[in-house]
């Protein structure tokens, strides 16, 4: 696997693929810029060695040119971010682009408009990667969160480097980090999957079955597997449909010697809601018209035990409704027991859209060992897929 640091960049164009599809304001401000942060340290290996860079990224979901997905809103945030003038071009490909590449002098970066104004970014075309290839010497890969989508500048356009081109390191730092759980693991590993959904993780839950000593099943989804094992959960969040599914689980677990945690007790609502009357119950006796909303007081001392006997620690999705306070304990519990046992040398990983949202909620995110940038990105590299951006670039 070559990055960047296997190339040197001395008055050559570094074409850069990164992730800057940040959320903005009704003002069109950026709100949180932790992925051009990300993107930082390949941007400055390039211009230390004496080079440029192009960056090419998408924001949003424009359908042809709209101006408020334009990335000239967020040219001065990654100017600060970065600590470097950034240039903008209004197109990323054509004459334009093309003047401006050639304007630029080593040190400099340029940013070019959003790839998704031109619909071929996404249709793979070939005509649209030709051009997009005449803007760099080398291609660089450094979009992991958006590696598990196949479009031009991600795959397509890696054809016109054949030697030229390699990941950047946020995007091989986030395969290190996802392989050290997934195949270079210490043991006892534990995961823990929680959520809204059985049906949106299952494919997660097989794969890592496998891999994996400990499984935690928290959140939502924890109450299918409850009700199929004959317990009564009130009105609580199931997938009737998948019950058979979640037992399949239970057994395959069983066969491959993984222990399965599942809630022992619950804290319950009569409403899903922040003035609701709560109380606590056995997670199997959950009272009519109740629904579970959290974990209980007794599981969260069950996790944790499980958690600071582990080695390794695959943490997605939260184990209760953790954007309301009075049912977020459960998740402060577990990140507060993966906090500790990151500090007594275990590693940790944290992705997935809600549980790095809960991380950063909780100010945890220094106190696990790698919090990874990209939502379906890693979902997808858990559920054992071979992401497209990462296979284009081994070719
Ligand atoms: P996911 O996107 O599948 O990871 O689900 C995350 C969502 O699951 C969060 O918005 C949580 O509020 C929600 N969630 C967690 N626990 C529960 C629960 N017991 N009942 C309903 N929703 C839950």
């Amino acid at each position: 696997m070559k990055t960047v640091n296997d190339f040197n960049f001395d008055n050559k164009i570094a074409l850069i693929r990164v992730d800057f599809n940040v959320p903005l304001n009704e003002d069109l401000e950026v709100t949180d810029k932790t992925r051009i942060k990300a993107a930082k340290k390949t941007i400055i290996k390039v211009l230390e060695d004496g080079g440029r860079c192009v960056l090419m990224s998408h924001l949003g979901r424009p359908n042809g040119v709209e101006e408020k997905f334009s990335l000239q809103h967020i040219v001065n945030k990654v100017s600060e971010v970065i600590g470097v003038k950034a240039n903008f071009v209004e197109d990323c490909v054509g004459e334009k682009a093309e003047v401006a590449v050639a304007e630029l002098k080593n040190g400099e970066i340029l940013l070019l408009e959003n790839l998704r104004f031109h619909k071929e970014e996404k249709t793979g075309d070939k005509t649209f990667a030709e051009q997009l290839s005449k803007l760099g010497d080398i291609y660089v890969n450094d979009a992991f969160g958006t590696a598990h989508r196949a479009h031009v500048s991600t795959t397509v356009i890696a054809d016109y480097f054949p030697e030229n081109k390699c990941f950047g390191l946020l995007l091989a730092s986030e395969i290190e980090h996802i392989e050290k759980v997934l195949k270079h693991s210490e043991k006892p590993v534990t995961a823990i999957i929680g959520g809204a959904k059985v049906s949106s993780k299952i494919t997660i839950i097989e794969n890592i079955l496998d891999k994996v000593d400990h499984l935690i099943i928290g959140g939502g989804m924890a109450f299918t597997f409850i009700k199929a094992q004959g317990g009564k959960i009130g009105n609580s969040l199931v997938e009737d449909d998948k019950q058979e599914l979640a037992l399949s689980i239970l057994k395959q677990a069983k066969e491959k010697n993984v222990k399965i945690h599942l809630p022992v007790d619950a804290i319950v609502a009569d409403a899903f809601s922040e003035d609701a009357n709560t109380k606590t119950e056995a997670i199997n006796a959950i009272s009519e018209g109740w629904m579970g909303l959290d974990t209980g007081p007794e599981t969260n001392k069950i996790f944790a035990e499980v958690i600071l006997n582990s080695k390794t620690i695959l943490w997605n999705g939260p184990v209760g409704v953790f954007e309301i306070e009075k049912f977020a304990k459960g998740t402060i519990s577990l990140g507060n027991a993966i906090a500790e046992a990151t500090e007594n040398g275990t590693f940790s990983l944290v992705g997935g859209g809600d549980s790095v949202a809960a991380v950063k909620q909780f100010n945890l995110s220094d106190k696990v060992s790698y919090v990874s940038t990209g939502g379906g990105a890693m979902l997808e590299m858990l559920e054992g897929k071979t992401l497209p951006g990462i296979e284009a670039m081994l070719k």
